[in-house]
């Protein structure tokens, strides 16, 4: 399906960061699958998903933490060194 940003590339399964804010409190959750555009890096989920990604932020609302970053299979928080190394080491 032609990228609905660019118009230039079809989307490509691949995965997405998403970020959160909301009273104060970030989530951000990696390794969400998503179909990806190769050009622009636009990106869409499927219902499934949403409703997965929605469970994961009532978990981390509820938390009390100011900000955490979950990964789309797991169900706690991963530390902020695993997401230094994450963001040290290039993937892809
Ligand atoms: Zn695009």
């Amino acid at each position: 399906m032609r990228c609905y940003e660019c118009g230039k590339a079809d989307y490509v399964p691949g995965t997405a960061t998403e970020t959160y804010e909301s009273d104060g409190v970030t989530t951000i959750i990696i390794d969400v699958p998503a179909h990806v555009c190769p050009n622009c890096s636009d990106n869409y989920m499927s219902a499934n998903v949403i409703k997965r990604l929605d469970v994961i932020r009532e978990t981390a609302m509820k938390s009390g933490a100011l900000f955490s970053v979950y990964r789309y299979g797991g169900d706690a928080p991963i530390s902020l060194e695993a997401v230094a190394e994450l963001i040290a080491v290039p993937h892809d």
